[in-house]
């Protein structure tokens, strides 16, 4: 298993979707959003949270400030990105 990035920080909706595999009824398509901005990882929750932040999204990219769960992105095992940080 290999850790692409260990510091990032996901909006609630995709916290639920990628911990529950729930779909906001409002943000339809979302796992394509993040699937189209990771296609070679997939994101694991942490436990941490920050009660609001600015920064937009590290999963679907959403600007809108709100809540963030910490999240780690693992490199998907047929994928190549994860070769540069097995070394770090
Ligand atoms: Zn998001």
């Amino acid at each position: 298993m290999t850790i692409v990035y260990d510091d990032l920080w996901v909006c609630t909706d995709c916290a639920l979707l990628i911990a529950n595999g729930d779909e906001p009824e409002d943000r339809e398509g979302l796992a394509d959003e993040i699937a189209a901005l990771w296609p070679n990882a997939y994101l694991v929750i942490d436990h941490e949270t920050n009660e609001f932040s600015w920064q937009a999204c590290d999963g679907c990219g959403s600007p809108l400030g709100g809540s963030r769960c910490k999240a780690t992105a693992i490199a998907l095992p047929n994928s190549s990105v994860g070769h540069a940080s097995e070394c770090a």
